[in-house]
């Protein structure tokens, strides 16, 4: 979230409302708008505000031309209704809501046994808000683990963590909250993510654990993990240093089990210690759910997990919000149960057709290079051709906006500041069909842009809006 300060504008002058809008008296009681940076004096009828808030959000963006968030923005109606029956249902209350809690340790066991942890009855874990949450938990647990291990052996030792420039921010978050120092590995040439060697490389005695990326969200392509827990295998033989990795798989982890079976990133590698995942994202949930899950019990120090009794009964929980609605919880499990796993490879499939399908038609369009092509995530990055110099990226995503198409560019980070791309996610709900469009709008517009003198747009996140 923003975090916010106070009003922009204060309430000056009286606005005025659609005089239908109040309920009293004929042509309503009401000609003045409520104000909108303190507290109404009285109340207002339940139509009117409901009227009030609902045209203010008519002005929200239409999710589905929406390109740039990995969320979920379509569901079945049946999982709307489920979800609103759920609402008063706080995750917290196991005791409360004992169907709720089962519903939630059922997913936890299915995502264990589809990332293939060798007992899935010994592997934990737990439902979050999203991914973010999850990294922050699946992070506390790497560092709990060294401190343990390092105990009175190095005084006053600062921990690390190793990862890729490309990680989502909710890396560099953990390491600013939990104070641990963050070892990122550059971009190097047209390698835009972790290399395992070099990652092996900057680990030390102190080093928590590896953070390997399944769908990096700069360009959609999976970090290698196998090589990875190789390069880090050969490190332990040469020098005893024994580093978990910690895979976060906030949107691969729900595409590579269906379309990529033969790739090996998850348990089964016996140095992945624990992995995340958003069931918001390629879990097909609507936003506030998210999983974290260990390989056993020995992964998740037991002093992070804490038990309370004052809502009754003694459920342990590993969490860093205490209420949270179930909603999303059940809305997974019914995910789970609905497509089963046919049901996900034939979605998942789609949506990777449908990204590898567009960005062959934007490679075809002759001004533009991929990086990416959607065959890993369904998500691909592009740039422009190095003879395209009337205009760039931020051209493409300012003008594609005009037609209602929200497409972020942004500049990749270190070493390779120079290369600003533009990135399409595709997601359930992004149809071929307005694929086409997509590529017919795109196509129609590069005349003019190839007209322009120079590259217009101003280069700033802020301006394209950039969403991990
Ligand atoms: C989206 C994302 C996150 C953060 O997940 P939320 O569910 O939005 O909190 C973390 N890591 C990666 C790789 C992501 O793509």
């Amino acid at each position: 979230m923003p975090l916010h300060t106070g009003p922009e504008k204060p309430d000056e002058r009286p606005r005025s409302v659609n005089p239908f809008y109040g309920e009293a008296n004929p042509v309503g009681g009401m000609t003045e708008a409520p104000p909108q940076h303190r507290l109404p004096d009285g109340p207002l009828p339940p139509a009117t505000a409901y009227q009030l808030v609902h045209d203010e959000l008519m002005l929200d963006g239409n999710s589905r031309l929406n390109l740039a968030t990995f969320v979920t923005t379509w569901m079945e109606p049946q999982a709307d209704v489920l979800m609103a029956e759920c609402r008063d249902k706080n995750m917290i209350d196991k005791d409360e809501y004992p169907r709720t809690a089962e519903l939630e340790r059922r997913c936890v066991a299915m995502l264990a046994d589809l990332w293939n942890a060798p007992d899935p009855s010994a592997a934990v874990g737990c439902s979050t808000t999203g991914s973010s949450e999850a990294c922050m938990l699946a992070g506390m647990a790497l560092k709990r683990r060294w401190a343990k291990r390092n105990a009175n052996r190095y005084p006053g030792a600062r921990p690390n963590l190793v990862m890729g420039v490309n990680v989502q921010v909710c890396w560099e978050k953990f390491c600013t909250f939990w104070e641990v120092e963050a070892r990122q590995v550059p971009m190097e040439g047209d390698r835009f993510h972790l290399d395992p060697q070099a990652a092996a490389e900057l680990c030390d005695e102190n080093t928590i654990g590896v953070v390997g990326i399944l769908g990096s969200t700069f360009d959609g392509s999976y970090e290698p993990i196998a090589e990875l827990c190789a390069a880090l295998d050969e490190l332990q033989e040469r020098t005893e240093l024994d580093i978990p990795v910690h895979v976060d798989g906030a949107s691969g982890a729900m595409v590579a089990p269906f379309l990529d079976e033969d790739l090996l990133w998850d348990f089964r590698l016996p140095r992945v210690a624990s992995i995340n995942t958003s069931g918001h994202k390629y879990g097909l949930v609507y936003p506030g759910v998210g999983w974290a899950l260990w390989r056993s019990a020995a992964e998740l120090p037991e002093e992070l997990v804490f038990r309370v009794n004052y809502l009754g009964g003694d459920m342990p929980t590993f969490a860093l919000n205490f209420s949270r609605p179930g909603a999303q919880v059940v809305a997974q499990y019914y995910t789970f149960l609905r497509l089963g796993r046919e049901g996900f490879r034939a979605v998942q499939q789609a949506t990777r057709d449908v990204a590898m399908g567009l960005a062959d038609r934007v490679e075809r369009l002759g001004d533009f290079r991929l990086l990416t092509r959607g065959d890993q995530l369904p998500v691909f990055a592009f740039t422009t051709a190095t003879d395209v110099t009337a205009y760039d990226v931020f051209d493409v995503s300012r003008r594609m906006r005009e037609r209602g198409w929200l497409v972020p560019a942004y500049a990749f980070p270190a070493n390779r500041e120079d290369l600003s791309v533009l990135r399409v996610v595709c997601r359930n709900g992004f149809s071929s069909d307005l694929a086409e469009l997509f590529v017919e709008d795109l196509g129609r517009l590069l005349p003019e842009l190839r007209r322009q003198p120079h590259p217009l747009t101003h280069d700033t996140d802020a301006a394209t809006g950039f969403h991990h």
